[in-house]
């Protein structure tokens, strides 16, 4: 367990936090908010609680680990902190008997991708069908979890794409394009889901950063960063995975290790130092994966840094999108914008500036997408309330396309997206996606 946090103590009820929270504004629940969440917090410390069990999990397992209330917070309470703890103490986490959301846990700690493709594959017979089916069915009558979207169809393109520079299950060093020099060696983390569902999110952002001039190494043994485990309290999980990640990336003399994926990014850079101490072994493994993973978009920051022009692609024909911030993108300390574009969304601003008939229009409020891991999973109804109020606002802004930087947005996002104009499915993307189509003048 990491050192005690006593933030909570720094709670004086204030409030400020209510409105920004994707649980508490479902049905304005005190139990599901940021300041009651400290306050079951605050009394079980004092060994005074009342609560039943079931009521403290219950409060526990619907938040969302977004940070949206800490960045409001006038009185830096560790509310993300202080809930990850309870849910480790929480022991039932860990104890649970079959269930939907276990089973989903134990295929993303699975790190054969043999296996995860199998159990995928299950998935899709009947007696699963339930599963997949709770997601609501895009226009056509298809569950967004169906086959259209899973490996069958990216490891196809992985595996037949002449210009795919990944090749599956394997280490490879892609050399930079043309005459570029590499001046760059970059890691790439691809997380769970875009290794093993949303492939095609990985080639492009390996492609991304190799027509920009930098060399780049996937390695094999790479798996989940351990969000979802540590999300359901199992903390010896996720430190599992932690150290599977970082010496998979041991020794290979890299500049940074790179991800397209926000919450990957919170949980290796935020998480990750908070739940190791000096004298575990691996240690010092995992401060330096830590220390050198960073955004996709922090990346091609530090390349305009080093005085590197960042290649412009060109749509074949101009799209209006909108751009939905992920949570732990807004809320991580590279989070910094000064362009126009990236007011408006932030550090992937410089990558939109760089596409050519790319139209950015801005969401009024920016709500939380509703997916926050497993709570996804575990609490789909109330998930799904905080994906409508989010679509909302993108149907005022009628785009033809949503584009995000986070695995977890662009599942919910998908779930949904048929669901802003009848019988017709509003495309989810990648930012990193777009980019990589323009770059490669595909329509
Ligand atoms: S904003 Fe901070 S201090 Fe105010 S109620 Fe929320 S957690 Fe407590
Ligand atoms: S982390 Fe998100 S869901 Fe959890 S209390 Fe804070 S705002 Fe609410
Ligand atoms: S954040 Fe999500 S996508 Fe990324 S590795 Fe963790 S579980 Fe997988």
């Amino acid at each position: 367990m990491p050192s005690e946090n006593k933030s909570y103590l720094n709670c004086v009820h204030c409030g400020k936090c209510l409105p920004v929270c994707p649980s508490y504004n479902i049905d304005f629940n005190e139990f599901l908010s940021p300041r009651g969440r400290v306050r079951i917090v605050l009394t079980d410390y004092a060994d005074s609680l009342l609560l039943r069990p079931g009521k403290i999990m219950e409060s526990m397992s619907t938040c969302l680990l977004c940070g949206r209330c800490e960045k409001v917070c006038p009185n830096d309470v560790n509310i993300t902190e202080l809930v990850a703890n309870e849910k480790i103490k929480l022991e039932e986490f860990g104890r649970k008997r079959f269930s939907s959301d276990k089973l989903a846990l134990n295929i993303l700690k699975n790190k054969r991708k043999v296996l995860l493709k199998s159990a995928l594959k299950i998935a899709n017979i009947p007696f699963f069908k339930k599963l997949s089916g709770r997601n609501s069915p895009l226009p056509e009558g298809k569950s967004f979890i169906g086959k259209r979207d899973l490996i069958f169809n990216a490891d196809t393109s992985l595996e037949k794409s002449q210009s795919s520079p990944l090749k599956h299950g394997q280490v490879i060093m892609q050399s930079a394009d043309e005459d570029g020099k590499n001046i760059f060696k970059a890691g790439y983390f691809s997380g769970c889901v875009f290794n093993g569902i949303y492939s095609q999110i990985s080639i492009d952002t390996v492609t991304s950063l190799t027509k920009n001039g930098v060399e780049v190494f996937v390695p094999k043994m790479q798996g989940c960063c351990g969000l979802p485990f540590i999300s359901s309290g199992d903390l010896k999980s996720f430190k599992e995975l932690a150290v599977n990640n970082a010496l998979a990336f041991k020794g290979k003399k890299l500049d940074y290790i790179v991800t397209s994926c926000a919450s990957c990014s919170y949980s290796i850079n935020k998480l990750y130092p908070k739940y190791f101490n000096e004298n575990e072994e691996n240690y010092t493994e995992i401060l330096d994966f830590s220390k050198k993973l960073i955004s996709i978009w922090a990346f091609f920051n530090e390349l305009k840094k080093h005085g590197i022009e960042i290649k412009k692609g060109k749509l074949d024909k101009e799209t209006k999108a909108v751009f939905h911030i992920p949570c732990h993108l807004s809320n991580m300390p590279d989070f910094k914008p000064v362009t126009a574009y990236e007011k408006l969304i932030g550090e992937p601003g410089l990558i939109a500036d760089k596409i050519a008939g790319l139209k950015l229009k801005p969401l009024k409020y920016n709500y939380c997408c509703g997916n926050g891991g497993m709570f996804n999973v575990r609490h789909y109804d109330l998930s799904k309330k905080i994906t409508k109020r989010k679509f909302e606002e993108i149907k005022e802004a009628a785009p033809q396309e949503i584009l995000t930087s986070c695995s977890g947005c662009i599942f919910s996002l998908k779930d949904q997206s048929g669901i802003v104009k009848h019988n017709e499915v509003i495309p989810v993307n990648h930012l990193i996606g777009i980019y990589a189509r323009s770059l490669r003048g595909e329509k």
